[in-house]
């Protein structure tokens, strides 16, 4: 069988957008989830389609490889197209990265209680928020019965039929040698009946997607990729299985004033060579109220002052971390002739300083042969 066009299989232009690649394989990977499409046969085919397709056109590289040599340039290259269900569940939930994860697992015996799946939920948060602490009001998509179905997946005033293969068992014997053994039906999976005339809500689903709100308390001192759990706020779980859990992952976004490393907070300042010569009280911003530092005599650029405590907490602990301060002398550009002259007589004066030290030094060598 010739295979499709992978851009006619996500139903995207040549030319679109990795975004645009993207949105487009959510949509179908969604529309043709197995989970989701247990009386469509061609789904899990059509599923595993925009999956491959994905993984080539969602990356740039296999993309221009495809581009150029279509199919043929695929083999090779370190592609081979995917060996099993797990490779196409893997890439999946990394592409649903935002949001749902579906259950991965196998389908066998459609009426055994299954955990739901874990979700994760990507949170940009800003550097103050993550500093601070915070608590942040998400939505995210969660699965509910159908309202106008009441989770039957009929439509209202119709009923499922028997399932004319199984006869309402939901499995079937099958012979195998010697034995017979018990199998899912295939047309029903398992449940006993068919839909006839389905929802037009949740598409005989009996489930529909909708909006929920949580709130999300940001504990102060996350770093990026932090990941916060909340329990049982996950997919919810099959034939009264247990929901699965939310993990939050924190995405820190930078500060203008602050550099982070680890709970260390990192901030430059610059101060002239003749404050760093005379010395200088120096205001310096903090997470609360800027302080004052004292920056001694002959400070050299470089120069690292450390004020405890005033970093970023660390998770679950007491502990801060540190500001650290570094110093960079500004060197000045432009100077008047008076400011000229006094650095002309200070620097006569470094000179008249050094000749009287070597003076003392060739003395001292003098006197040291003139003892011998
Ligand atoms: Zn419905
Ligand atoms: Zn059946």
């Amino acid at each position: 069988m010739a295979k499709l066009d992978y851009y006619d299989v996500l139903g995207v232009e040549r030319n679109a957008s990795q975004d645009e690649i993207k949105s487009a394989y959510r949509k179908r990977a969604f529309e043709f989830h197995p989970d989701r499409n247990q009386d469509d046969p061609d789904a899990e085919s059509k599923f595993k389609e925009a999956a491959e397709a994905y993984e080539v056109l969602g990356k740039a590289e296999k993309r221009q490889t495809y581009d150029h040599f279509g199919h043929e340039g695929m083999s090779g290259n370190g592609f081979s197209g995917f060996s099993s269900n797990e490779d196409i569940f893997g890439s999946f939930s990394d592409i649903f990265g935002e949001v749902f994860g579906f259950s991965s697992r196998g389908r066998g015996g459609a009426n055994r209680p299954r955990a739901g799946s874990d979700l994760r939920y990507n949170l940009d948060i800003s550097f103050r928020e993550a500093a601070k602490g915070a608590e942040v009001e998400i939505q995210i998509p969660v699965e509910i019965s159908c309202p106008t179905c009441d989770g039957s997946g009929s439509a209202p005033g119709t009923e499922p039929v028997t399932c004319s293969q199984c006869g309402g068992s939901g499995t079937m014997q099958q012979a195998q040698g010697f034995f017979r053994i018990s199998v899912t039906c295939p047309q029903c999976r398992g449940v006993g009946q068919t839909i006839i005339d389905p929802c037009s809500e949740c598409m005989g689903r009996g489930s529909v997607i909708t909006d929920k709100e949580l709130n999300v308390r940001i504990p102060a001192g996350v770093d990026n990729n932090s990941r916060l759990r909340l329990r049982g706020e996950g997919e919810g779980g099959i034939n009264g299985g247990p929901p699965g859990d939310l993990y939050v992952v924190i995405r820190v976004e930078p500060d203008d004033t602050f550099a982070r490393q680890g709970q260390n907070l990192i901030l430059g300042r610059e101060i002239s060579f003749v404050e760093a010569a005379l010395g200088h009280r120096l205001e310096v911003p903090t997470l609360d109220d800027p302080v004052k530092l004292d920056i001694p005599k002959g400070t050299q650029s470089g120069e690292v002052f450390r004020l405890r405590g005033l970093g970023l907490p660390h998770l679950g602990s007491a502990h801060e971390g540190d500001l650290l301060i570094e110093i960079k002398v500004k060197t000045p550009t432009r100077l008047n002739s008076r400011q000229e002259e006094l650095l002309e007589e200070f620097a006569n004066i470094e000179a008249s300083k050094l000749t009287t030290k070597a003076k003392d030094f060739f003395k001292k060598a003098k006197d040291k042969v003139m003892g011998e």
